[in-house]
C-alpha cells in the first residue's frame, strides 16, 4: 500500500517514509492510496477478540512492511488494556477508550505509533525526535508510549495556561528521553510550530524527525480498530452511530476509514464551543478560528488539521460529506448538565469529552428514532477531577496512576511561540 499527500495525489510514498515524514513534504497529509474492503460478514458471524480484529483491520495497510507476526506482536503491546463497552441506558453506549497507562484513548495510537516506529528504524544509525504539539491528553499519551524506548526522544510542545494541573504532571515527570516544552501562547501555536518545524530544510538536514500528533499516518489507522470491534459487539442492533468528540478530528477520521472499508455505522462529530466544522457542514465553507476555551479542553482546537483528510475521503464532495456527517456544537453549560443528568439518572460518570459526545448524541436521537449510540469515551473522568467534582458536588476516585504522577516534581522547558527559538532549542540541546 502506497500514500499519498492530500495536496498531491502523484506524490506517493511508502508506508515507512509517511510515518517518519509525518506531515508530507508538501504540507499535506498522508492518506492511503485505496481503502480495502472488509468481508463484513467476518464481524457478523463470529466472536473476534479485538486483536483478531486488528489484525483482519490493519494488515493491508502495512503489509508490505510489517509482517503478520511483527504486527500481531505491536498490536499486543499496544492494545493490553481492555476497552469495555458499556450500557448507559437503552440506546446509549460508551466505548471506554481510556483505561490505558495514561487514561486517555489517546494511548491506542500514540502505543502503537512508537511501536511502528521503533520497528521501521530499527536499523538506523541515527537518534529520531519526536515532535509533538498537544491540547492536554496527546503529550502524556506519547511521552508513555515512547518511554525509555531506543533511539527516539520524544519533544513535547503543550500551551502555557491550556492543560490541566493533572495532564502537565503526566507529562513533566517522566525524565529520561522525554522533553516537555511550555510554549507561551496557545495550542494552535504549537501546532503551527510543529508544522514549521517538519519542514524545515535545516532542522530535517541535522536531524531524522517526526511528528507523533494525530496527522501521523501510523496514530490514525490504530483507531479504526474499535470502531469495528464495538459494531461486532452491537451487531444485532439496528442504525448504529458512533458520536465522536471531536478536537483536531482524527479519531473520526479513522472512523470514517471504518465507514468505507465496509462498516454500516453513521457519526456524529461533537464538538464544544469550538465549531468551525459545524459552520462548514452549514455553509460550505470552511473557516479556522482562533481556539476558545472550553471545560473540554482537548477539543479546543479552531483549526483541525484532519479536516483536509475528511474532505479527500469524500472526494471533495461537500454534499456527499454533508448527508454523512452530523456535528453538533455543545456548551460548556451542557456539558454539565449533561454529566450531572446522566450521573443522577444513569448511575454514570462522563468526563467533560465523553459528555460533549453524549449530548450530541441526545439531539441527534431527537430526529433519529431508534438509533443506538455508541458514544466514545476518549478520557477517565478523573483527569477533570476539580470540573467533575463541583458538577456532581462528590468527591470521585482518583486512579493510583494519577496520584503518583501529581506527588513528582515537574520538569520542562518554557519557551515563547516563536519558531527560531523552538528551533534553536532543538538543534544546541537534543
Ligand atoms: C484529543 C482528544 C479528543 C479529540 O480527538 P481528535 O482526534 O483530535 O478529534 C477528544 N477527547 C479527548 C479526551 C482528547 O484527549
Amino acid at each position: 500500500m502506497k500514500y499519498y499527500s492530500t495536496n498531491n495525489k502523484e506524490l506517493k510514498v511508502t508506508f515507512r517514509e509517511a510515518v517518519l515524514n509525518g506531515l508530507a513534504p508538501d504540507g499535506g497529509l498522508y492518506l492511503p492510496q485505496c481503502i480495502p474492503k472488509i468481508n463484513l460478514e467476518l464481524f457478523e458471524k463470529a466472536d473476534l477478540t479485538i486483536q483478531e480484529i486488528a489484525q483482519e483491520v490493519l494488515s493491508d495497510y502495512i503489509n508490505e512492511e510489517i509482517s503478520s507476526s511483527e504486527l500481531s506482536v505491536i498490536i499486543n503491546q499496544s492494545l493490553n488494556f481492555e476497552i469495555p463497552l458499556k450500557a448507559v441506558n437503552d440506546n446509549t453506549y460508551v466505548l471506554e477508550l481510556f483505561h490505558g497507562p495514561t487514561l486517555s484513548f489517546k494511548d491506542v495510537g500514540a502505543r502503537f505509533m512508537a511501536r511502528v516506529l521503533s520497528l521501521l528504524t530499527r536499523n538506523d544509525n541515527n537518534e529520531t525526535l519526536v515532535l509533538t504539539a498537544t491540547s492536554g491528553d496527546t503529550g502524556s499519551a506519547v511521552a508513555n508510549g515512547y518511554y525509555d524506548v531506543k533511539g527516539i526522544k520524544v519533544i513535547i510542545l503543550y500551551p502555557e495556561n491550556g492543560v490541566s494541573e493533572i495532564q502537565e504532571a503526566q507529562m513533566t515527570t517522566m525524565g529520561k528521553n522525554i522533553f516537555p516544552i511550555k510554549i507561551q501562547g496557545t495550542f494552535d501555536d504549537c501546532q503551527l510550530l510543529i508544522k514549521k518545524l517538519l519542514n524545515d530544510k535545516e532542522l530535517k538536514n541535522k536531524k531524522q524527525i517526526t511528528s507523533a500528533n494525530s496527522i501521523n499516518i501510523a496514530r490514525l489507522l490504530p483507531q479504526i480498530i474499535y470502531y469495528f470491534y464495538a459494531y461486532s459487539k452491537l451487531k444485532s442492533k439496528k442504525k448504529i452511530a458512533f458520536s465522536v468528540p471531536s478536537g483536531n478530528f482524527g479519531n473520526i477520521t479513522a472512523g470514517l476509514l471504518a465507514k468505507k472499508m465496509g462498516l454500516p455505522i453513521s457519526f456524529i462529530a461533537a464538538t464544544n464551543k469550538n465549531d468551525v466544522f459545524v459552520k462548514y457542514l452549514f455553509s460550505g465553507v470552511f473557516t479556522p478560528q482562533p481556539s476558545l476555551p472550553t471545560i473540554s479542553n482537548a477539543m479546543d482546537v479552531g483549526n483541525p488539521s484532519n479536516f483536509y483528510r475528511i474532505l479527500e475521503l469524500y472526494g471533495h464532495d461537500y454534499e456527499k460529506l454533508k448527508s454523512n456527517i452530523i456535528s453538533y456544537s455543545i456548551t460548556d453549560e451542557e456539558t454539565k448538565s449533561t454529566i450531572l443528568k446522566v450521573w443522577n439518572e444513569n448511575n454514570y460518570l462522563l468526563d467533560p469529552h465523553g459528555a460533549v459526545a453524549f449530548a450530541a448524541f441526545e439531539k441527534f436521537k431527537t430526529n433519529n428514532q431508534g438509533a443506538t449510540g455508541i458514544v466514545l469515551g476518549t478520557a477517565h473522568p478523573a483527569k477533570f477531577q476539580q470540573t467533575v467534582e463541583k458538577i456532581i458536588g462528590t468527591k470521585i476516585e482518583i486512579p493510583e496512576t494519577l496520584s503518583e504522577c501529581l506527588k513528582k516534581e515537574k520538569s520542562a522547558e518554557t519557551l515563547p511561540a516563536d519558531f527560531n527559538k523552538v528551533k534553536d532549542y532543538l538543534l544546541e540541546k537534543n
